[in-house]
């Protein structure tokens, strides 16, 4: 076994606190990871504090991870010792539904080990997630990194990144394209830039006045404030793709009241209650209301080559490990320029 430090949650109200734990020893398909940085995604929060279910404390949360290889299994063809690597969302999946073999193991019908809070394939030992020094994982699984990458503003990408770049690559979004952005925060801002790059005109929905100067530096072209109905009004029937990053139930009406005919909202925000949606608003303009899930490791590491190709990274918070419990609480309160990292030489 391989002892660890972390962070982990212990109930849904405590704070995060220290904790030393065992990894397995590596088999002949794992790598083991000296993690250098974890992002704080916002559902991390959700998870540990029972939003979304109860969870299985004690929980180390954290699916943005990038690190160094620092043993590599005899099987293992992808990466060697002193490699850059990355983990994201999940760590293994069964390898054999339609999803798995069509590369959306995060789609799994039978069983997606997810990164923190869920099982092995083995359906009974617990995952931990990357707020600590050390991961291992099977090899097929880990992201390669290329050297250069900024590896602090390399980790959002593992969640954020992907999540936002897999509904713009297949909904097809070019130059030409008018894409909208709702929530300004970890996902949001990746959105932002990723959207921007591959072309498109790019509003940013916003609940927060004091981020337009932030939003037109990441590359948005117009920002408009929600709060106020009459701000929607020059945007009505504006839009081939809006990405709903927003994490706490609210009305989608003015969003879909926003799309072209035909046009497409994409939620990728997780609120924890179903929201009402009226046939009509769909079915007038023929509109589409769609979800997303991560992407799959080979649309992963498309998403990194790219960003590594385009120069697109993060803007981050670095924080120490004893900060992570404010940082929760910045983030909930949408304080969050635009991604809370973790050092992980803190832990
Ligand atoms: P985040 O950094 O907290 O950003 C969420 C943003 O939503 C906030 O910055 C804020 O932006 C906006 N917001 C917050 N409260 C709001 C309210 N009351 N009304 C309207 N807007 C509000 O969170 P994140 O890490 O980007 O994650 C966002 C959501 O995506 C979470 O639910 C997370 O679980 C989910 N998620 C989903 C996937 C997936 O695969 N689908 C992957 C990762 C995360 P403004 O200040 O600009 O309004
Ligand atoms: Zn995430
Ligand atoms: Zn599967």
């Amino acid at each position: 076994m391989i002892n660890t430090k972390g962070y982990a949650a212990f109930s849904p109200t405590a704070p995060l606190q220290s904790y030393s734990f065992e990894r397995r020893d590596p088999k002949a398909d794992d790598v083991v990871i000296e993690i250098a940085y974890a992002g704080i995604c916002h559902s991390d929060i959700h998870t540990v504090r029972g939003e979304w279910g109860p969870a299985a404390y004690p929980c180390v949360p954290g699916h943005e991870i990038v690190g160094k290889v620092v043993k590599v299994g005899k099987k293992v063809k992808k990466f060697k010792v002193g490699d850059l690597a990355g983990v994201g969302c999940f760590v293994d999946s069964c390898g054999k539904c339609q999803s798995c073999k069509t590369h959306e193991e995060q789609l799994c019908t039978t069983h997606c080990s997810f990164t923190y809070n869920s099982t092995e394939q083995d359906g009974k030992t617990p995952t931990q997630g990357g707020y600590s020094q050390h991961i291992v994982v099977k090899g097929k699984y880990a992201l390669k990194l290329k050297k250069g990458m900024p590896l602090d503003r390399t980790a959002p990408l593992l969640c954020a990144g992907i999540t936002t770049y897999s509904p713009l690559k297949r909904f097809g979004v070019k130059k030409g394209h008018k894409v909208g952005v709702v929530g300004l925060g970890g996902l949001g801002h990746m959105a932002v830039k990723l959207a921007k790059s591959m072309g498109a005109e790019v509003t940013v929905f916003s609940t927060s006045p004091s981020k337009e100067q932030d939003a037109k530096k990441l590359g948005a072209k117009y920002f408009i404030l929600t709060k106020d109905p009459k701000n929607f009004e020059t945007v009505a029937g504006n839009f081939d793709l809006i990405i709903n990053t927003v994490s706490v139930n609210h009305d989608f009406s003015p969003f879909l009241a926003s799309l072209k005919t035909g046009g497409t909202m994409c939620l990728v925000g997780v609120a924890p209650k179903p929201n009402e949606v009226g046939a009509i608003e769909l079915i007038f303009g023929r509109k589409n209301l769609s979800g997303s899930l991560i992407g799959g490791i080979k649309e992963t590491q498309e998403m990194l080559d790219y960003c590594a190709r385009k120069k697109v990274y993060s803007d981050i918070e670095l924080i120490d490990a004893s900060q992570i419990n404010e940082a929760y609480e910045r983030t909930i309160k949408s304080d969050v320029k635009y991604r809370f990292v973790i050092d992980a030489k803190t832990f």
